[in-house]
């Protein structure tokens, strides 16, 4: 079975040059797509082709449907690769892509469809034996007296989400029964103008969670793997900052047992692609909160301690190709970290784009630089503030912190602000080194707000 002959790359930055080099080793040919503001990439200057696709604002560039779909007509691709963010988890995009002839590098459009709105996601896995918060059971109605018990029987704190919600937001938590009308009316009105859909629904809020979510890979040919877990508590405004695999003080029982759950229900769903299953862990259990049915930034750590290039096996499963590794090849080997760098004064975190005058990478064994970033590229305004990824691998966490600690010292990026002080302080912090800390300790314990 032939591999994809040629792609287009529907993303900027790092994860367009990271699809990029994936494509290289596989001898695909890549085509580039940007906004008039991102010419100067590096994945726009290294790949075989590239088409300009509108002007800086996302929402005429990488976010026009019309605009990437034509790019993959006019240069010959075979198939669209979305990366994260921008249309990567849109379901009409991923269906005009396939009716248009093309490969949507991901899962089909319905499931992302499924997954997208966070109440039939939610009801999706508890039918496939997924655990889930106790919860609504469904969108809130506009009458009180139908929520009112409901958060009665699941006790307070509460949180009141937006079904179509996203990137941390339209969420609300309720700790008594005096609040809850206005708050569920609030984040009903906040819903409907930020997300297009005011439907709201209640669960359980944990107050000492951690984040802990589950890779998996899954073929056309019903198989599916899981590459372990991550632990992404280390969060501002509910954001990750830093990642790690596998999860502190996790057994091998639990995490055989949570993955062999995902495994089943990505069966059951008949999921194809790669994905993870993004759960809220306490006192030992796992609560389902989200699906993502795209690559995600963090998943470097996950390659680093189990040798699976994700990316690689996107392409693999969008060519047809069974998945290169059974269950039983998958060992998880030493500890990896990810601290993601952004463009930002790392007390205000205001964004601070610009000219980068200087950008010196850290190297050694076990250090994994993920970045578009170069000397004298001009980090545009208009888009994320993450410019690159400082991924360190080693034999145990202990060494994987300490290797870190070395990179951090050694990466230098002047011209712009960035958060690299801000990683110094974590990768510190004696509560991170003792490990398993939740997802509120970022912002309370160092005081951030
Ligand atoms: P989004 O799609 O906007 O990322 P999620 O449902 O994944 O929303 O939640 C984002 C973050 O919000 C979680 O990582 C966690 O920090 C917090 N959160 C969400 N639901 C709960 C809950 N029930 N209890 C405690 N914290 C929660």
């Amino acid at each position: 079975m032939p591999i994809l002959d040629k792609i287009v790359i529907a993303n900027r930055g790092e994860i367009a040059l990271r699809i990029l080099r994936a494509c290289k080793e596989l001898d695909i040919r890549t085509v580039a797509v940007y906004s008039d503001i991102d010419r100067e990439q590096k994945h726009v200057l290294m790949a075989d082709e590239s088409v300009c696709i509108g002007p800086a604002p996302s929402s005429e560039s990488y976010l026009n449907v019309p605009a990437v779909i034509s790019a993959a007509e006019v240069s010959d691709s075979v198939a669209i690769h979305p990366g994260y963010g921008f249309l990567s988890e849109n379901a009409d995009f991923a269906e005009r892509v396939e009716q248009s002839g093309f490969v949507f590098i991901g899962p089909r459009p319905e499931t992302i469809r499924l997954m997208g709105d966070k109440i039939s996601a939610i009801n999706a896995m508890k039918e496939a034996g997924i655990p889930c918060l106790p919860g609504s059971d469904g969108p809130l109605q506009e009458d009180p007296d139908q929520f009112l018990p409901i958060a009665r029987r699941i006790g307070y704190p509460v949180i009141i989400k937006a079904t179509g919600g996203g990137g941390g937001r339209g969420m609300r938590v309720v700790h008594s029964e005096a609040a809850l009308r206005n708050a569920v009316s609030l984040t009903r009105s906040e819903a409907g103008s930020a997300f297009g859909n005011p439907e709201v629904y209640m669960e359980k809020y944990l107050e000492k969670p951690r984040h802990v979510e589950v890779q998996v890979l899954a073929d056309e040919h019903s198989n599916v793997i899981h590459l372990g877990e991550r632990d992404c508590s280390m969060q501002r405004r509910h954001q990750k900052v830093l990642e790690e695999a596998p999860a502190p003080q996790i057994s091998e029982t639990i995490r055989h047992d949570i993955g062999q759950r995902c495994v089943d229900a990505c069966k059951k769903l008949g999921y194809r692609g790669a994905g993870t299953f993004e759960f809220l862990y306490e006192n030992g259990h796992f609560y389902f909160i989200e699906m993502n049915t795209r690559v995600q930034v963090e998943h470097p750590v996950t390659e680093m301690i189990t040798g699976v290039d994700i990316v690689k096996e996107q392409l693999y499963i969008a060519s047809g190709k069974p998945l290169s590794y059974t269950q039983e090849d998958i060992r998880v080997r030493g500890h990896a970290i990810e601290c993601r760098i952004n463009a930002e004064d790392p007390e205000t975190f205001m964004p601070s784009p610009g000219k980068i005058e200087h950008f010196h990478a850290p190297g050694g064994p076990g250090v994994r630089v993920d970045t578009h970033i170069y000397d004298g590229y001009t980090i545009p305004p208009h888009y994320d503030s993450m410019i690159g990824k400082l991924i360190t691998h080693a034999e145990t966490r202990e060494l994987a912190i300490s290797r870190m600690r070395t990179a951090l010292a050694e990466l230098v990026i002047t011209g712009i602000n960035s958060n690299i002080s801000l990683h110094q302080k974590i990768i510190d912090d004696g509560n991170f080194i003792a490990g398993g800390t939740d997802i509120h300790y970022l912002e309370h314990k160092l005081g951030i707000k």
